[in-house]
């Protein structure tokens, strides 16, 4: 694509940067047809090739975002499926990232907007404030369906995804040895909404990883990976945190890798090496980092995992996280995984399609939310599995909140079949 920005834009890095990317973009149109916007509704703005437009009309002219731009920017996913289609290499994730991030500081938004995107940059990045404000969902949530007939949609999103019992206390810094001789050592990012949602796949992660002779150490100082503002533009704080991290893993010695069991943080920390790559003080160990970072998935399939006897024979409809099928290209392993330790494994139809969770994006579009959960509910219930499996905590709540279904992370499956608790959900 022919691309008009001027010298002194093309001065700053980060325009320089998108101009290489649009530049890449041939609008041959092939991302519209796997974009779950785009598939939703058949509108040229909302698919990819249509933002990619708005995004370059907006930065050539060095313009403030305004409310259309805003408005079909926020309706994306940041599912990514349309890097996995482009057949020209157009790195989307970084120029919406950076779309986002112009969006943020230039465009005024309603005040409600602002006031609830700001409540969430405050709360759900920190797991003390997100515990209390689920404590809080807990007698409010019999009255979602009211707040939604009154048209409060977002607080009728937010009081849907909230559990019924009360949050469990976060993993504190410590290090858990290997049992038997130690083979490896390895970071995990205990994550921050994962952790207070479902301590059981952090749980279930330490206790694969110790029993097959790997230490696990969660680092004093490591939160959340920043992803969560980083999707809402907010740069600024989506960097400090990015930051933090780094300074945390890298005061670790002897890691072999850092692993993530929340995909979606997964492709954030893999990104940190370009996130940060215009800050001298942290641009390589940023990089270093980002290439230790591993999926779960990734890393166990390394290990030589002993399956035992007894827990075959469940089908399961595993779902592929955007993040981890498009954001990181991991593909194969959790399902490897699953079918070597003996469960029957069936893809989802359609599963390149968002199930609608992707960070805060379920809160604050609640109707797209909606529509892609029905629809995945509906291609996975036909499946009639046993259990659905994800590596991603936010599309496990998501799907879990529209289907009878119990719904697991990949990890706690792997655990059990390799010697720990079976997963609570799946009952007696
Ligand atoms: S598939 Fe790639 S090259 Fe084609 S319009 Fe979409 S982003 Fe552009
Ligand atoms: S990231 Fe997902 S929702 Fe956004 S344009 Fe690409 S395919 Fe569409």
């Amino acid at each position: 694509m022919q691309t008009n920005f001027t010298l002194a834009q093309l001065a700053d890095p980060q325009i320089a940067e998108a101009e290489k990317i649009l530049r890449a973009c041939v609008h041959c149109g092939f991302c519209t047809a796997t974009c779950p916007t785009y598939v939703l509704d058949g509108n040229e703005l909302d698919s990819p090739r249509g933002r990619i437009y708005l995004i370059k009309d907006m930065l050539e002219h060095d313009r403030p975002a305004d409310a259309e731009v805003a408005l079909h920017i926020d309706r994306c996913l940041s599912c990514l499926s349309c890097m996995t289609t482009c057949p020209s290499g157009v790195h989307y994730m970084h120029l919406v990232d950076h779309a986002r991030g112009h969006v943020e500081r230039t465009y005024r938004r309603p005040a409600v907007e602002r006031f609830m995107r700001a409540l969430l940059a405050w709360l759900m990045p920190y797991p003390r404030r997100f515990s209390l404000a689920l404590l809080a969902a807990i007698p409010a949530k019999p009255f979602a369906p009211l707040a939604g007939a009154l048209g409060l949609k977002r607080l009728a999103a937010m009081l849907n995804l909230a559990p019924w019992r009360g949050p469990r206390a976060a993993l504190g810094p410590q290090v858990y040895p290997a049992a038997g001789p130690r083979q490896g050592r390895v970071a995990l990012m205990a994550g921050c909404v994962n952790d207070v949602l479902a301590p059981q796949i952090n749980a279930a992660t330490i206790g694969v990883l110790t029993r097959h002779g790997i230490e696990v150490v969660l680092a004093p100082g490591a939160g959340c990976c920043g992803s969560l503002v980083h999707h809402m533009g907010r740069e600024a704080e989506a960097l400090a945190q990015a930051r933090a991290n780094i300074d945390a893993w890298s005061a670790v010695d002897g890691l072999d890798a850092i692993l993530i069991t929340t995909s979606g943080c997964g492709t954030t920390v893999k990104d940190y090496g370009f996130m940060l790559r215009t800050d001298p003080a942290y641009a390589a160990r940023a990089g270093r980092i980002a290439s230790l970072a591993k999926d779960i998935s990734e890393y166990l399939a390394t290990l030589p995992l002993a399956p035992r006897h007894g827990v075959s024979g469940l089908t399961v409809a595993y779902h592929a996280a955007c993040s981890l099928q498009h954001g990181q290209r991991v593909i194969r392993q959790p399902k490897e995984l699953l079918v070597k330790l003996g469960f029957d494994v069936k893809d989802v139809p359609e599963g390149h399609l968002c199930c609608g969770s992707a960070g805060t994006y379920n809160i604050l579009q609640p109707d797209y939310a909606r529509r892609l959960r029905e629809r995945k509910v509906r291609t996975i219930e036909r499946l009639r599995p046993d259990v659905i499996a994800a590596g991603n905590i936010g599309c496990i709540a998501q799907i879990a909140a529209g289907t009878e279904l119990p719904a697991v992370h990949t990890v706690e499956l792997i655990d059990w079949a390799t010697g720990g608790p079976r997963p609570a959900r799946l009952g007696r």
